[in-house]
C-alpha cells in the first residue's frame, strides 16, 4: 500500500504563550505529528486545523488519509468541529519530540470571533487538535511562495499572513533583496524576525488608522504609485485567490503585459484590502499577473469554511 501524501494527526497543546496583545503562540506536539514536514523550506505552507466542539473530542480522521476531507465533510455538524487554515511558523524536533509552532491572530471583539480565535485564546497544554498537513517525502503542495529568478521581492500582509511572512524571512537565501510590510493591530504587536540583510522589513501599527490602510499606501509607495481607494465591498471576492497558477475569478494569466522586470509580490490578508491593492497594483503599476500572488486569508464578517 502506497503512504498518503497526507498527515493527518491528532495533536497536543505542548505551550501557550501570548506573545503580544493579539498573538498567541502554540507549540503542537505529539508522535502522530512525526512526519509532517516539507523536504525544503516551509516558506508560507499552509495546513489545516481542525477544533473539536465544546464538550467534544476532535473528531478521529486518522484512518482515512488522503480522503479525509470527504469523511469530515459526511460527519453530523455537532461531531464535525470547525477547520481553518494557518501557517507554519517552525516546526521542532523529530519523530515522537516534533513539534509544529502556530501564531493564532486573536480577534476577540464581541459578534467578530470564530471557534479558531476562541480556541487559541484559551488553549492549555493538553488541549487537542487535529491537524492536516503535509507530509515529509511526499508532494502535499500549500506553499505559494514562488519568486522564480525575481531580483526584488516585496511581501505584504496584516496580522494573519505574519506568520507566512515571518517563515518566509527566515527561510530567505542572505542574498535576497527587497522588503517586507506587516500590518499589525497595535505597536505591541511587532514580533521577532530574522531576515537577509537586503530585505527591508516596516512593521505598521493600525493603531486606530482603517483596516489595510497603512499596508495599502506603503506597498503602493514601494512600487511607485498613489491613490489607493478601497475596492466597493461588492467587487470583493470572499474566497480570493490570484496566483502565478490559479485565478479564483478565471483572469487570464497569459494575459500580454510587459509587468516590471525583476519583480515578485506576494500579498495575503483581509479579502477586501487584498483585492484594493491587486487592482492599484495590476491595473495602474502594471504588475503582470505571472509574478505576483494575491491572497484572501480573511474576510470581515464572514465565518471562513476551512
Ligand atoms: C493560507 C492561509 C494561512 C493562514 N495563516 C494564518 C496564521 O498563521 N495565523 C492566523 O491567525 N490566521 C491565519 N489565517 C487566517 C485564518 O484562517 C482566519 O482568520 C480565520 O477566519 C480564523 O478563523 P476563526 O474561527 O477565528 O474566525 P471565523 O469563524 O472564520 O470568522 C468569525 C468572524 O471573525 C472575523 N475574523 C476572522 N479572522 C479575523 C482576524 N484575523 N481579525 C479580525 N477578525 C477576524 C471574521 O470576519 C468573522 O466576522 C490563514 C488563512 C489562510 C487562507
Amino acid at each position: 500500500m502506497t503512504e498518503p501524501e497526507t498527515v493527518v494527526a491528532r495533536a497536543r497543546v505542548v505551550s501557550a504563550t501570548r506573545v503580544s496583545p493579539h498573538f498567541a503562540r502554540i507549540e503542537l506536539g505529539g508522535e502522530e505529528l512525526a512526519d509532517f514536514g516539507v523536504d525544503g523550506p516551509f516558506y508560507d505552507q499552509r495546513f489545516k486545523v481542525v477544533f473539536p466542539s465544546a464538550g467534544r473530542p476532535a473528531p478521529d480522521l486518522r484512518a482515512y488519509g488522503d480522503g479525509w476531507y470527504s469523511v469530515w465533510e459526511s460527519l453530523p455538524e455537532a461531531e464535525r468541529g470547525a477547520m481553518r487554515t494557518y501557517s507554519v511558523r517552525d516546526v521542532r524536533g523529530v519523530g515522537a519530540d516534533r513539534r509544529l509552532v502556530v501564531d493564532f491572530v486573536l480577534h476577540l471583539e464581541p459578534g467578530a470571533t470564530g471557534p479558531a480565535s476562541s480556541w487559541a485564546a484559551a488553549a492549555r497544554p493538553g488541549d487537542e487538535v487535529v491537524v492536516v498537513g503535509p507530509r515529509l517525502g511526499a508532494d502535499w503542495g500549500g506553499i505559494e511562495y514562488d519568486p522564480g529568478d525575481a531580483a526584488r521581492v516585496v511581501l505584504a500582509g496584516d496580522e494573519t499572513a505574519v506568520p507566512a511572512i515571518s517563515r518566509i524571512l527566515g527561510d530567505l537565501a542572505d542574498d535576497v533583496r527587497g522588503h517586507a510590510f506587516c500590518e499589525v493591530p497595535t505597536g505591541a504587536d511587532v514580533l521577532e524576525v530574522v531576515a537577509p540583510a537586503g530585505v527591508e522589513v516596516t512593521w505598521l501599527p493600525r493603531d486606530g488608522a482603517g483596516l489595510g490602510e497603512r499596508l495599502t499606501a506603503a506597498v503602493l509607495g514601494c512600487l511607485g504609485g498613489l491613490g489607493g481607494e478601497p475596492v466597493p465591498d461588492e467587487e470583493v471576492d470572499d474566497d480570493l485567490w490570484e496566483t502565478p497558477t490559479f485565478s479564483s475569478s478565471d483572469a487570464d494569466l497569459d494575459e500580454p503585459a510587459d509587468g516590471i522586470p525583476g519583480l515578485y509580490v506576494w500579498i495575503a490578508g483581509e479579502s477586501k484590502v487584498v483585492t484594493t491593492l491587486r487592482r492599484h497594483l495590476v491595473d495602474d503599476l502594471g504588475v503582470h499577473r505571472r509574478q505576483v500572488a494575491f491572497m484572501g486569508y480573511w474576510r470581515r464578517g464572514v465565518a471562513m469554511r476551512g
